[in-house]
């Protein structure tokens, strides 16, 4: 099976490595190595500029935001960029622009409230039986959108190994706690070894039923997922692991085969994606994206609205786009295809979801329903 997008992919892919022979003079085996991805990280405009012609703004930007949430990009990621493209989507999720300086009266420095339901230090409590473990604060690309950037990118802030088993302990002490969800920053920042010291204490606690990872390694340094992390991953299951793709661009044939070992080991695979204007506001992105994840066995789970956070309000659509979305999939493409699209409520009241009203009326027990084509059904109640 051959899927037209698939020869898409197969393009972009190819016009990536173009790039790489160009930028880029190392061979293959180098290349992979996910170490040397993490070093040749770019972090400065000046090294930025001998690839991509930067606009007077994007140096402002980046030289603005230095201080507060910095630059760094892989390598890898910075190859899919098109630098013919001021808009493309993979600039713009990793190249600062001058509205991150911008900031508008109702954003926060922590949108969720996490602080507020921390009970210890690197751990989120807010909703009955799961709870966030925050790893460390370093990611391979600082995405512009982070909504963690308030601490994300200062590696210095990040949890010391105690603060880390005391989240362990937390989790170990609370017997409600069924499902933990490894955060960070990326937590595959970790060596191998560091990940499964933490990995196997919690899959010892006996109330633990699933670990989740979430990670963006997959997309932005996919290279990090070697035959040796996922073999270790397999002796811990059940693993679920979220990752966060947001643009089809970024479906490329690396991260075909980060997702294929995750896969091959029997971990569990979804997909968090951020809604981002300019970027992935689009059904039709965002359909070519879902399909080709499934294609991969990586199931769309969740489409986020973006979170008040500072700096970011540029990238932020109406809930409207959000709805419009769900609406151009459901029915119209595998339901597998379909994530549910939320909103982390501002202050800490966790996630809702939205969806499109197909409810069109209601008389005693008679419902009217509006079907994905448009069309008018009845549904009686049962007396
Ligand atoms: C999102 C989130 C989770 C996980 O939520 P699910 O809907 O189960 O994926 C857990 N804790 C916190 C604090 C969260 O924000
Ligand atoms: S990978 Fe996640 S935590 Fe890291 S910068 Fe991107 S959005 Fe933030």
């Amino acid at each position: 099976m051959k899927h037209l997008c698939e020869q898409i992919t197969e393009k972009r892919s190819l016009r990536a490595k173009e790039r790489r022979m160009d930028w880029f003079d190392v061979d293959d085996l180098t290349w992979q190595d996910w170490r040397w991805q993490q070093a040749k990280r770019i972090r400065q405009s000046d090294e930025l500029e001998k690839y991509i012609v930067l606009s007077a703004d994007e140096k402002q930007a980046i030289a603005g935001t230095s201080a507060s949430y910095r630059m760094a990009i892989t390598p890898y990621y910075l190859t899919l960029i098109d630098p013919s493209n001021p808009m493309d989507p993979i600039r713009r999720q990793a190249v600062p622009s001058l509205e991150e300086l911008h900031l508008e009266d109702d954003e926060l420095v922590d949108p969720l409230g996490e602080e507020e339901f921390s009970p210890v230090p690197g751990v989120t409590h807010r909703y009955p039986d799961r709870v966030l473990l925050y790893t460390t604060h370093n990611c391979p690309v600082y995405c512009r959108h982070c909504n963690r950037r308030r601490k994300v990118s200062m590696p210095e802030t990040m949890p010391a190994r105690d603060t880390l088993s005391m989240g362990v302990n937390y989790i170990a002490e609370h017997a409600e706690v069924r499902d933990v969800l490894i955060s960070g920053g990326d937590p595959l920042t970790f060596s191998d070894n560091r990940l499964e010291d933490l990995i196997k204490r919690l899959h010892a606690i006996k109330h633990l039923e699933i670990i989740r990872l979430a990670t963006r390694n997959p997309v932005t340094l996919p290279q990090r997922v070697t035959p040796e992390f996922v073999e270790m991953l397999q002796k811990y299951h059940p693993i679920y692991i979220s990752t966060h793709f947001n643009h089809p661009a970024e479906c490329t044939q690396e991260a075909a085969q980060a997702l294929r070992r995750l896969a091959d080991v029997g971990c569990v695979i979804n997909n968090q994606m951020v809604l981002l204007k300019g970027v992935n506001d689009d059904p039709h992105v965002v359909s070519q994206m879902n399909q080709w994840l499934l294609r991969h066995r990586c199931q769309p789970y969740y489409i986020f609205q973006l979170d008040t956070a500072e700096g970011i309000s540029h990238f932020r659509t109406p809930l409207a786009s959000g709805v419009n979305i769900i609406k151009a999939l459901r029915g119209w493409t595998s339901g597998l295809a379909v994530p549910h699209y939320v909103v982390d409520l501002p202050g800490g009241g966790g996630k809702v979801s939205l969806q499109p009203n197909y409810l069109e009326d209601k008389n005693a027990s008679t419902y009217l329903f509006r079907n994905y084509r448009g069309d008018l059904f009845e549904y009686k109640e049962g007396s």
